[in-house]
C-alpha cells in the first residue's frame, strides 16, 4: 500500500529560488527509501514537505491517501505520524535535558504523562540512551546526538521517519550503527526515508533509490537500476 504520496508538487522559497517542479512521488508501506542527488536537488525541501512543516504553492500531499489541508488537526497528525530528523542534530535538540528533549514531541501532542513517561522510556532504551536523561544534549558526541534525535521522533510513535542525511559528520563505525537502527526500525514495521550523498550507502541499504536533480526525479528503482549506467 502507499503510505505516502506527492502529486505534482511546486515549491519556490520565499526569495524566488525553485526548488521542486513537478514532483510526483508515491512512498510504499514499510520500504527502505533513499533520495540521492546532489547539493541543491531539492531533497530536504522534499523532505520537509512530507510532514507539512512546508506547504506546496501547487499540488498535494497525501498520507494514507488523505490529503494534508494544512490546518492544525490535519498538522498534528500528519507530525505525528511522519517523524522528522534534521541534519543537523544541533537544530533538534534544544531542551536543557536529554529527558526533555525527546519528551517535547509528545508532550507537544498532549499524550497523558504517564504515556510520555513510558515512550520516552522506552525511546531513550531503544537508541541506547537509557541514564542519559539528565545530560545537557550539547555535550553528546555527534552520534549519541543522532540517536537522542531519532528517540524524539520514536517516542511520538511515527509511522514513517524521515532522516535527512542522517550520516553526514558521524565517523564510518558510528554511521554503520545507525543505519543498523534504522534497519532494525524498519523491520519493525517503520517506513523510513533518508536523503544521502552516499552512492554506497544508497545501495547498501535501500529498497529503493531515488535520484533528484534541480527540483525533480530523474530516477527511481533499485539502486542498479538506477546507478547502473551512470
Ligand atoms: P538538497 O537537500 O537536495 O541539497 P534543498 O531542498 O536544500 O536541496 O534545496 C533546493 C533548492 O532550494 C536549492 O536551490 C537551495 O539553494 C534552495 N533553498 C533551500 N533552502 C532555502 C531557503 N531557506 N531559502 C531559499 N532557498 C533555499
Ligand atoms: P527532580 O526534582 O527529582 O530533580 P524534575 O522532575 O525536576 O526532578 O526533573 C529533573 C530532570 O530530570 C529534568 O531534566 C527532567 O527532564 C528529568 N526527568 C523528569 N522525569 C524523568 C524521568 N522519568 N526519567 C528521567 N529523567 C526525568
Amino acid at each position: 500500500a502507499t503510505i505516502l504520496e506527492t502529486r505534482g508538487i511546486e515549491y519556490a522559497y520565499a526569495d524566488g529560488t525553485r526548488a521542486l517542479s513537478n514532483v510526483s512521488l508515491t512512498i510504499g508501506e514499510g520500504r527502505k527509501i533513499a533520495l540521492v542527488g546532489p547539493n541543491g536537488a531539492g531533497k530536504s525541501t522534499l523532505m520537509l514537505m512530507f510532514n507539512g512543516i512546508l506547504r506546496p504553492d501547487a499540488g498535494e500531499v497525501l498520507f494514507r491517501n488523505e490529503r494534508l489541508d494544512y490546518d492544525s488537526r490535519s498538522l498534528r497528525k500528519v507530525r505525528q505520524r511522519v517523524g522528522m530528523v534534521f541534519q543537523n542534530s544541533d537544530d533538534q535538540l534544544f531542551a536543557p535535558t536529554v529527558y526533555q528533549d525527546v519528551a517535547f514531541g509528545p508532550v507537544n501532542l498532549r499524550f497523558p504523562p504517564e504515556k510520555v513517561k513510558r515512550y520516552v522510556g522506552y525511546a531513550l532504551q531503544y537508541v541506547g540512551l537509557s541514564g542519559y536523561e539528565r545530560r545537557p544534549p550539547h555535550h553528546l558526541s555527534g552520534g549519541e546526538k543522532k540517536r537522542a534525535a531519532i528517540a524524539g521522533i520514536l517516542a511520538m510513535e511515527p509511522e514513517v521517519m524521515i532522516l535527512d542525511e542522517p550520516t553526514s559528520n558521524l565517523d564510518p563505525a558510528t554511521s554503520e550503527e545507525i543505519m543498523e537502527m534504522l534497519d532494525e526500525l524498519n523491520l519493525g514495521g517503520k517506513t523510513l526515508i533518508i536523503s544521502t550523498h552516499d552512492v554506497d550507502l544508497a545501495y547498501r541499504w535501500a529498497d529503493e533509490v531515488v535520484l533528484m536533480k534541480d527540483g525533480g526525479l530523474l530516477r527511481r528503482g533499485s539502486a542498479e537500476e538506477v546507478f547502473g549506467d551512470l
